[in-house]
């Protein structure tokens, strides 16, 4: 067995009902075989073992007080996973599916998308099993409030500073940072994704689906491919796919459509971005919503908007939501690139068909790093008591994705997989923390 299979086993065997974590592990380790040959003093250094292994894991009682003055009861986690780079950093979900397994893979991929982005963060992730979805805002507050009167204590400004992933948004930041500074006395940079008036970065709510479309667009021009003209389906429709797709119609690309977890709309004359981002941002409705104002339009109930014929595919809703059968379908109906939006949304029997039939495929820790990157753009307004225009840091974000490209395509070339920018993520992404994890012993 090699030193990266016998890590792996350790993994299994110390996380084996972690299915998600285990696949975001297995995915990382298996590229970095040639890295390790070129590289055997990470081996007598237990570079891989450690690395696995999250630093530190925060698991705490969240109580709180519903509308009908019941207590109840929910689970609150922050993982920090590596700080070899930097402070913390990754956001925070409110999903009923959360458990260790996911905030564990969320943390893990984490590490190597922080170090992507060339900016000095390291990699974390939090969250808790609470549903938002039927809430009322004074019950969100207050679940915000609690989680908060918990994690203050393991965050900071330089330590570890979160942001907002599923079911957190600007409403679920304001309530846990006003939370933080009531319990800490300080104003500063502790949470990221914070509205405009007290803190927050111009760009931010658009940086993750812009980043990915700039990512893609980069990909594909490289082919002698573009966005002017092609059929674009998107799935989610929360903040990463909304911008996802204002950016694809400001490249000349045509989104035709876009789902929640119920079920997907169908507009063959192109998704109205208005309309959803007002069932979405304002009435916090539901996908179906859009039928009623565009009659013309199609609502299905269920999964299966993969089956849409698209030149490019982005999943932007959640993990392992595109299957093996979904990318054979994208494959049939001619789809040529790929970009993940959400974190790991392709299985890796999807990936491999993709890569098998030349489809250009982004991987999540590339392509949607342009979030976490305008996140620490963010940070350092907030250390300098200053804020940039809406063009300094959309210049910023669009320089991030383009060389975030280029190193991952340079990378995968120089380690002999060309076009393979799996491979070529991973080890790029993981370079700079063995580096620094070296540099910086035990
Ligand atoms: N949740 C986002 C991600 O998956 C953003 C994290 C952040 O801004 O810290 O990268």
């Amino acid at each position: 067995m090699s030193y990266v299979e016998q890590v792996y086993q350790k993994v299994v065997e110390r996380n084996p009902h972690e299915p998600e974590f285990l696949q975001a592990v297995k995915e990382v380790l298996d590229s970095l075989e040639p890295v390790l040959d070129r590289h055997p003093e990470y081996q007598k250094a237990g570079l891989l073992e450690r690395i696995v292994e999250p630093e530190r894991q925060i698991i705490f009682r969240v109580p709180w007080v519903d509308d009908q003055g019941r207590v109840q009861v929910n689970r609150g986690m922050r993982i920090q996973f590596n700080s070899a780079i930097g402070p913390y950093k990754g956001g925070i979900r409110f999903h009923p599916t959360v458990y260790t397994g996911i905030i564990k893979f969320l943390g893990f991929e984490q590490i190597f998308k922080n170090s992507l982005t060339g900016l000095p963060i390291g990699g974390a992730k939090g969250g808790s099993d609470f549903d938002p979805k039927g809430k009322s805002d004074a019950e969100v507050m207050r679940f915000c409030q609690s989680f908060m009167n918990e994690l203050y204590r393991h965050i900071g400004a330089d330590v570890d500073v979160p942001a907002g992933d599923i079911g957190v948004g600007a409403r679920e930041i304001g309530y846990m940072y006003g939370q933080y500074k009531k319990l800490t006395r300080l104003y500063e940079g502790v949470l990221t994704g914070k509205g405009l008036s007290y803190g927050g970065s111009l760009v931010r709510t658009e940086a993750t689906g812009y980043g990915l479309v700039y990512f893609v667009d980069e990909m594909i021009k490289a082919k002698g491919k573009s966005f002017e003209g092609a059929t674009v389906v998107i799935s989610g429709s929360g903040n990463v796919a909304i911008y996802a797709a204002e950016k694809v119609y400001q490249l000349g690309g045509k989104v035709v459509a876009m789902c929640d977890s119920n079920g997907y709309i169908y507009d063959k004359d192109g998704v109205n971005l208005d309309t959803v981002k007002r069932i979405k941002e304002v009435e916090r409705g539901r996908i179906r919503d859009y039928v009623k104002s565009h009659p013309s339009a199609e609502y299905v109930d269920g999964t299966g908007i993969w089956n849409i014929k698209c030149d490019v595919a982005l999943p932007c809703a959640t993990q392992n939501e595109l299957d093996e059968n979904d990318a054979k379908k994208l494959v049939a109906n001619g789809c040529f690139a790929v970009g993940e939006g959400a974190n790991m949304p392709c299985t890796p029997e999807a990936v491999r068909v993709f890569l098998e039939n030349k489809v250009l495929f982004a991987p999540g820790k590339a392509a949607n790093a342009g979030g976490v990157a305008t996140s620490a753009l963010e940070m350092s307004q907030n250390s300098m008591r200053m804020s940039w225009t809406f063009e300094e840091v959309d210049a910023k974000l669009k320089n991030i994705m383009v060389n975030i490209y280029k190193n991952v395509s340079q990378t995968a070339k120089e380690y002999g997989h060309e076009d393979n920018f799996v491979v070529g993520a991973n080890i790029a992404g993981f370079l700079k923390v063995a580096d620094a994890m070296m540099a910086q012993g035990i």
